[in-house]
């Protein structure tokens, strides 16, 4: 097939028109600094957003990364030199990152089937192996919730901090709550690559003010108050920008319109796969993901490598990529402990068969079906 005449990316930030006025607002209040109007409003109006699943008042931090906010939550959670976190396998880096931060060392769970989350039967066996372990720290892969009540109810039986990255899921569902309000602390992330973005950024909500006090603290420098700059504590700058907060006010608008368009791809996806060896990225029936990213994994026993079906789609102009490696594969942690409740884990079975899709959520019908109509050739 010819290449496409121009690239079909994976994901790209979609900008509308309001993101501009609360920028402009800040220029015109000569507000070009971290902390101000939009950042409140951002963290007012995500917290208003967020309780619409009636999990209670959250206190929302806006910070410069989701990254930075990770790090906070581990730091509020209390992790120390030596202390084990038991952490989901199959995410980004930045999920288990502020993990070593801390000093802390991660124990990475396997995911099961359904939603390609930590499995819940190896988080047991983690506990039961790791009895002392206090914090849990868990990924939604792909905007697909976990199964969260099976998650909480061990981490309350074993006494754990659940921290949730949601940071691929702002706007999904589980059981009718969303996700970013399961943990004690929660994280969500505006990269340019999310399903809003404020070109970089991120959010840490905790479920008690004096939490979110503490985190802002550290946040600014750990300037303690007193006239000139005393230091009892290191700090760190994290703080977002009210410039950047304003394009986050923006966006926060047009959320569930991303999340609308986001299922679409995913659908078109579904139905033109389905008499093909090809599966979607799974998830439950009882939950609503944000499908930030359409993901297949080719049936098992059918010869065709995903690796060749990426390589033929950038030969074509358009980006797809593998499933991200799992954490227990990764160089940077040879030697740290895997927990799995099978023979062969789940996520190397994943990782091996699958790839992620574009899912722009700008791509038109057209572009879709010439994605499409690639991946087909293959089977
Ligand atoms: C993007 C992402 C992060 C990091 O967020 P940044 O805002 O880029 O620091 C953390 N965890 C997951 C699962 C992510 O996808």
């Amino acid at each position: 097939m010819k290449p496409y005449p121009h690239k079909i990316p994976l994901a790209t930030p979609t900008m509308h028109e309001e993101e501009m006025a609360y920028i402009q607002d800040a220029f015109d209040r000569n507000w070009i600094a971290p902390l101000g109007f939009n950042c409140d409003g951002f963290e007012h109006e995500m917290n208003i957003y967020l309780n619409r699943g009636g999990n209670g008042q959250f206190h929302a931090l806006c910070l410069n990364a989701g990254t930075a906010a990770l790090h906070l939550a581990v730091k509020l959670a209390g992790v120390r030199r030596g202390d084990v976190v038991l952490c989901s396998d199959m995410t980004f880096a930045a999920t288990v990152n502020p993990v070593s931060y801390e000093g802390g060392v991660q124990v990475f769970i396997d995911s099961e089937r359904e939603t390609w989350n930590m499995d819940p039967r190896a988080l047991e066996l983690a506990f039961e192996k790791y009895p002392d372990a206090k914090v849990v720290m868990l990924a939604h892969l792909y905007g697909t919730p976990a199964k969260m009540d099976e998650i909480k109810e061990i981490c309350r039986r074993h006494n754990a901090v659940l921290i949730e990255d949601a940071a691929e899921a702002l706007a999904s569902e589980y059981r009718e709550e969303k996700c970013g309000t399961f943990g004690k602390y929660n994280v969500l992330s505006f990269n340019g690559n999310k399903i809003i973005t404020t070109s970089g950024g991120g959010m840490l909500l905790c479920d008690n003010e004096d939490d979110r006090r503490k985190a802002l603290f550290w946040a600014t420098q750990a300037r303690e108050p007193a006239l000139w700059y005393q230091h009892n504590e290191i700090g760190y700058n994290y703080r977002m920008s009210n410039v950047v907060a304003g394009i986050g006010r923006g966006q926060l608008k047009h959320l569930e319109e991303h999340r609308d368009r986001k299922e679409v791809i995913y659908r078109r996806y579904e139905k033109a796969f389905a008499n093909l060896p090809i599966a979607m990225n799974p998830y439950l029936p009882d939950s609503k993901p944000n499908f930030w990213l359409s993901c297949m994994t080719v049936e098992e026993d059918v010869r065709v490598d995903p690796m060749d079906i990426i390589r033929k789609l950038a030969e074509c102009n358009v980006e797809a990529r593998p499933i991200w490696k799992p954490m227990h594969m990764q160089p940077v942690f040879e030697g740290f402990d895997f927990i799995t409740a099978e023979k062969t884990p789940i996520n190397e079975d994943i990782f091996n068969r699958g790839l992620c899709l574009p899912s722009d959520i700008k791509m038109t019908e057209e572009e879709q079906r010439y994605v499409i109509e690639i991946i087909r050739s293959f089977f």
